[in-house]
């Protein structure tokens, strides 16, 4: 075999191992226990897919090369910094890089061959440009909504539907003509233009609070586009990669809408986020009982079993080393602690895991819900920190409650009930939640970190 041949076998082996690093980086990230395990497989698959693609013969010079890796590197590191409450935002802006790479590869495709474009290959452009472009606005939208950099509020005008869905449908009548005659290259501009619009306009009347489940669905939007570009470039990884991608952030997208019960029009087109303000003024006219740590600690070191149902709260106060602190207090005393983990509590899929894990609390301690809802029964106290709408019952009890029919923690049922949280004010879903009036429930007003501290030295577990 000549050297070049055997180059080129080289590269494709080393793109078949890449490969497999990426699916057993999907599989191994579902479970916490071999989360960290999946994200090396996923980087070591990445360097092996960049060190392949370096080998190949065609690249005759490789400054604009290490330009773009500098570039990259310089660019890459900051966002690998960010706060664990900022990784959404992070995550929308590495999609915005990836769409932004693929459109502009769709569009030097496409100016290299034209008008010798077979249809096939220009109706796959077409799709790898239209997605890619939609997804880079779509995504820097989005993460300008997270970071508050852009008004969250879902902005809505009359025939707001009816416009988008025309854009999207000229994008696509577009296409059609492009397929029929790639010599028209006066169009391809547009093809690109129309998308790039379509992706801001997609994203203005969606509340900043549905951004995740936006971002996941933008996530599979950049996966398929990029599946599009393997085809045209004829590379097996990127359609790999891509179709992984794709896959796996529809399917992540579904189980957030499904967790929320919401259905993706809802998302979409639902202008979820708008009520807030009517709701938050209706809670403070009734009752709560409330109580201060020491009372609080007092009950929880006499309980046998106690459960802790983080949330949002405990994300934004970083609360989870002093609720490590909390458990140890408690299981010292002999108190049988497990956490209750919610499928979308807190602002991104997986957002309570990662946190309790990064204080170490051990994985066979965190139940999902279906496991950790028949024991609420037979608990003692129910420890709510900094969780609102996950455990609001009006998803059981109220068919007029926006979140009716999202699956719950039953939180209500245990017999003492304890809500850490600064106020009464309501949730991502702006709703009251009835749990704070219940007869069993206390309040306990505060940051979820200060106060979680200060039950750890009630407890006399501080320091340790
Ligand atoms: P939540 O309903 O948004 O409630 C969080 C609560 O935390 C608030 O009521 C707030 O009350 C409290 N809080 C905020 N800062 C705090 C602090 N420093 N100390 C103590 N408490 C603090 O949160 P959740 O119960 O976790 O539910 C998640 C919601 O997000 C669900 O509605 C879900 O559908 C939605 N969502 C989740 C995802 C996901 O992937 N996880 C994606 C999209 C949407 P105070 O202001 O009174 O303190």
């Amino acid at each position: 075999m000549t050297s070049p041949a055997v180059a080129e076998r080289a590269i494709e082996l080393i793109y078949l191992v890449s490969g497999t690093l990426f699916i057993l980086a999907l599989k191994w990230l579902s479970a916490p226990a071999t989360a960290r395990r999946g994200v090396r497989a996923g980087e070591v698959g990445m360097l092996l897919a960049i060190c392949a693609t370096l080998l190949h013969r065609g690249i005759v010079d490789f400054t604009w090369i290490a330009i773009a890796l500098v570039l990259g590197t310089i660019i890459g590191v900051p966002l690998g910094r960010v706060a664990m409450t900022a990784v959404p935002q992070r995550t929308a802006l590495s999609h915005a890089f990836g769409a932004l790479c693929v459109t502009l590869v769709g569009a030097a495709e496409y100016y290299l061959r034209a008008p010798h474009v077979p249809a096939v290959m220009m109706a796959v452009l077409s799709m790898e440009v239209i997605l890619g472009g939609l997804t880079f606005t779509g995504s820097l939208m989005a993460a300008g909504k997270l970071q508050e950099i852009l008004p969250q509020r879902p902005i809505t005008y009359k025939g707001q539907n009816i416009v988008n869905l025309s854009l999207l449908a000229i994008s696509v009548a577009l296409a059609a003509l492009l397929v029929v005659d790639p010599g028209r290259t006066s169009l391809f501009p547009l093809l690109i233009g129309i998308p790039l619009v379509f992706g801001v306009l997609m994203i203005v009347p969606i509340g900043g609070a549905d951004m995740p489940t936006v971002i996941s669905l933008l996530n599979s939007y950049a996966g398929l586009s990029a599946a599009a570009m393997g085809f045209v470039l004829n590379s097996k990884l990127l359609i790999v990669a891509g179709a992984l991608d794709g896959s796996s952030g529809f399917i992540l997208s579904v189980i957030m809408s499904k967790a929320m019960n919401r259905s993706f029009s809802n998302v979409l087109f639902g202008a979820f986020g708008q009520v807030q303000a009517a709701a938050a003024g209706v809670q403070e006219a009734r009752g709560v009982r409330s109580a201060t740590a020491e009372e609080a600690a007092q009950i929880l070191a006499a309980a046998n079993s106690v459960v802790v149902v983080p949330g949002y709260g405990m994300a934004v106060a970083q609360a989870q080393h002093k609720v490590r602190e909390f458990y140890d207090a408690l299981t010292r005393r002999g108190v049988d602690v497990k956490f209750a983990i919610h499928p979308v509590a807190g602002r991104m899929p997986g957002h309570m895991n990662v946190l309790l894990a990064e204080a170490d609390i051990p994985y066979d301690r965190l139940l999902d819900m279906d496991a950790i809802n028949p024991e609420f029964a037979q608990t003692d106290v129910a420890l709510v920190v900094g969780a609102n709408d996950v455990t609001n019952p009006a998803a059981r009890n109220d068919p007029a409650s926006p979140i009716y029919g999202m699956p719950i923690l039953d939180v209500d049922k245990a017999k003492t009930v304890m809500v850490i949280k600064r106020s009464l004010s309501p949730g991502f879903a702006g709703i009251d939640n009835e749990l704070y009036y219940l007869g069993k429930t206390l309040m306990l007003f505060g940051d979820a970190k200060a106060f979680v501290g200060e039950l750890v030295r009630e407890l006399g577990g501080e320091g340790r």
